[in-house]
């Protein structure tokens, strides 16, 4: 599977401003700095669709792209860092959570993940949260060529058996490296399989 186009579509600041509902979405979403940005730019071919930026978490809006005029990928701005004051935080879970919560043409949320990272509390709880309120989601280990194979192996195993604690089946996760271009081709195939079933 390829995109063959991806345009930017709207900016909302509340899933009630966001696109209608009509066609089926797939959302990403990591902690700030993750590699988010570079991901999608490599999954769609457009280089700065997602600007990567390095101003952590400048953006607090819910982006929509238009994919082949087929479906939504939605770029949902980045949580979990220290400098913001707790309103901006507060406006970002409200934000956040109505759009994973309400949106009822949302298919999957891919949760972004430091593959350098020992397993981190923010992102256990938010993954948590997520799977209590039965959003659907697939797991990607971002920035694979900054680690060793084994390292980076140990990282995602001590992750999953942080999330078994709770968790029945585990999620599904893939690792990707935008630098080296891994991963594109097995995340864009589950994506097919998402929205062309
Ligand atoms: P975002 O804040 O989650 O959108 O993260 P960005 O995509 O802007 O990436 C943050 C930083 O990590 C940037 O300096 C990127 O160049 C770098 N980065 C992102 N993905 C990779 C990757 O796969 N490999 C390497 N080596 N660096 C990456």
């Amino acid at each position: 599977y390829q995109i063959k186009e991806a345009k930017f579509n709207k900016s909302a600041s509340r899933v009630e401003n966001c696109p209608q509902d009509d066609l089926p979405e797939i959302a990403f979403i990591g902690r700030s700095n993750v590699g988010k940005s570079s991901l999608l730019n490599m999954l769609t071919g457009v280089k700065n669709l997602a600007k990567t930026s390095s101003t952590p978490g400048k953006t607090q809006l819910i982006n929509h792209f238009l994919i082949d005029n087929k479906w939504h990928l939605v770029d949902l701005p980045g949580y979990g860092y220290a400098k913001v004051p707790v309103s901006e935080k507060a406006k970002w879970e409200k934000m956040t959570w109505d759009y994973l919560l309400q949106r009822p043409n949302l298919l999957y949320v891919f949760v972004l993940l430091d593959i350098r990272l020992s397993p981190q509390k923010k992102d256990l709880e938010f993954i948590q949260k997520l799977g209590e309120n039965g959003v659907p989601l697939k797991l990607v280990f971002t920035k694979a060529d900054k680690v060793k194979t084994m390292e980076g192996q140990k990282n995602i195993t001590d992750f999953m058996g942080a999330l078994s604690e709770t968790w029945q089946i585990l999620p599904e996760y893939f690792i990707s490296s935008s630098e080296r271009k891994t991963g594109k081709t097995e995340i864009l195939g589950l994506i097919e399989e998402i929205i062309f079933p």
